[in-house]
């Protein structure tokens, strides 16, 4: 593995004169995926993310890699294609993260069961090859078993069909390790705050190191704009003036306990009361619920629910469930913002706006991609890093993140370990241990995490920060912000022994990530 040491990675900006062939703005899906795509071509490559790797949606989603069963229903057959071959590519190349699961829709009309599985079927079809396995229709009985929980009142039977899922925080972090692995700096904690221009050509940016606060000016031949709900900032940078191209649509989700519906299998609700799809999966020893699609005017690093999603996702997940979880039952909540094209003067809500990616060259040469999903953040690299050979003139090469392994890749993994999410690391990580047999200890009794895995996220995985380690390497703020803000301390204890900071450091750090967790227990705004 390359240096992930921070001043190491930052001497690759010191000298002024050089140029890149290309700097990716954003370190979301979106932004390492384009990064990974142009180094692993041979580009010389730099990702800058003013905060961490996936701290905006990328951390957010509902954690499906998938075709998106609600857009095959509204007819958008390309894009579902799409999606599924994707879908094949990342179970290949991210198999430690990216695991096959099994959704069941519950029928409680007599003819939904055949409606389904006929449309299903076509699901399964469109994945070809690369198929996950097929879909079926299953007795009343084997529902109710593989569906523990469910309603049994009206019930005549199930839907059983397969998509992926992922960590997608996880994969975030691995992507920028595999930038690295492929010769790309990426840096975290760097903010773009201005484009360097020449005769109206954007030559470059200016960045500005946002632990350190000095300002680097970065010569550039490309610049992406892959700043997901924040694309406008820039656009705008570059364009005074210019018309909105995102409309932010926020989604939240919910996390419960396990034993709401302690089964294996997932449950898919296909039309909530405003004619949404609800899921309820199974996600490292709890439940994750949502989400919704709420048009928001203001965009941020930190979106929250509001009162009326929550609401939303409680009211419809009851219906289906014998015990509904309460909100005292809820361990955390979250919101994200989708990256959506704003529509056209006069058109409705966000539901109609398509999913797909879009990609503008503006006429400074600033090239922005947006929209599209995380299952398909591969597809949206290779189509930007493509426009970007034409628009900078670069010297063609090939795309060959098809049969690339993400970092950490492998094939199996004992999931019963809560180590699996390091896949190939796995073993290095615990060698930790012998380093310093404290190591071993865990750092909350609620949660299976290890201090080993604080230790390899600030060494090997460029943590910063108590909330880098619990919110986007051990994922523990999301699954139970209780007892995330719990180990705040012994968490901040640990980074400031790995990253020399003094005890003002090691107790704001605290201090902030507690008020965070509290933003994660009650998000009503
Ligand atoms: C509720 C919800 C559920 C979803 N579920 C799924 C799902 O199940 N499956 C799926 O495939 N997709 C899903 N998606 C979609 C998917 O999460 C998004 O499409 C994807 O994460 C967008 O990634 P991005 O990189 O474009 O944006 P982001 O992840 O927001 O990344 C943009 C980054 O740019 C950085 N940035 C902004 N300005 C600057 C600057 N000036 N300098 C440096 N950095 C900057 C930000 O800090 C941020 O980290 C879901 C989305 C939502 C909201």
């Amino acid at each position: 593995m390359p240096t992930t040491q921070r001043e190491k990675l930052i001497e690759a900006l010191v000298d002024p004169e050089k140029t890149w062939d290309i700097v990716v703005v954003g370190g979301g899906a979106t932004g390492l995926g384009t990064a990974l795509d142009a180094a692993s071509r041979g580009y010389k490559t730099l990702l800058l993310e003013q905060a961490d790797y996936a701290k905006g949606t990328s951390s957010r989603s509902t954690k499906l890699v998938h075709g998106g069963v609600r857009y095959l229903a509204q007819g958008d057959i390309g894009l579902v294609r799409e999606a599924l071959y994707e879908r094949g590519l990342l179970i290949k190349n991210a198999a430690h993260l990216v695991k096959n699961e099994s959704f069941v829709i519950p029928n409680y009309k007599w003819w939904t069961g055949a409606f389904y599985t006929v449309g299903l079927t076509f699901y399964d079809l469109l994945a070809g090859k690369l198929s996950f396995g097929r879909s079926k229709h299953i007795s009343k009985k084997e529902t109710l078993s593989r569906l523990p929980g469910v309603q049994e009142k009206n019930l005549y039977g199930g839907v059983v069909y397969h998509d992926g899922q992922f960590d997608d925080a996880r994969l975030a972090i691995n992507l920028a390790q595999t930038c690295l692995e492929q010769g790309a700096t990426v840096l975290n904690y760097f903010k773009v705050t201005g484009l360097l221009k020449e005769d109206g050509k954007i030559t470059g940016v200016i960045a500005q190191d946002v632990e350190a606060g000095t300002i680097y000016q970065i010569k550039s031949r490309a610049v992406i704009n892959a700043t997901g709900v924040f694309v406008d900032d820039l656009l705008q940078i570059d364009e005074p003036h210019r018309k909105p191209l995102v409309r932010p649509s926020q989604g939240i989700h919910i996390v419960v306990d396990r034993s709401f519906m302690p089964g294996e299998d997932a449950l898919m609700i296909p039309k909530t009361d405003d004619n949404r799809v609800l899921f309820a999966v199974p996600w490292h020893g709890k439940l994750l619920i949502g989400t919704t699609d709420t048009p928001i005017n203001a965009h941020s690093l930190e979106p929250r629910a509001l009162e009326e999603e929550i609401g939303f996702v409680m009211r419809n997940v009851s219906k289906y469930l014998t015990r509904p979880p309460e909100r005292k039952d809820v361990l955390s909540i979250f919101a994200g913002l989708r990256p959506l094209a704003a529509p056209q003067e006069g058109s409705g809500g966000t539901k109609e706006i398509s999913r797909r990616h879009k990609i503008i060259v503006s006429a400074s040469g600033l090239i922005t991609v947006t929209g599209g999903k995380w299952t398909t953040y591969r597809r949206m690299a290779q189509d930007t890093i493509k426009t970007a050979i034409e628009t900078a003139k670069l010297n063609p090469r090939p795309c060959i993140t098809n049969n690339l392994p993400i970092h950490g890749n492998k094939k199996e993994v004992d999931r019963t370990d809560h180590l699996y999410v390091y896949g190939s690391d796995r073993e290095t990580l615990l060698d930790l241990i012998k380093e310093n047999p404290e190591w071993a200890e865990k750092l909350h009794p609620r949660m299976e995490n290890i201090k080993a895995e604080v230790i390899w996220a600030v060494r090997q995985e460029m943590a910063r920060t108590v909330e880098d380690v619990l919110a986007r390497r051990l994922t523990a703020l999301f699954l139970d912000a209780k007892a995330a803000a719990e180990m705040a301390p012994v968490v901040a204890s640990l980074l400031a022994g790995q990253l020399n900071k003094d005890n003002d450091w090691e107790n704001r750090q605290i201090d902030e990530f507690i008020e965070l967790a509290k933003g994660y227990l009650t998000q009503s705004t």
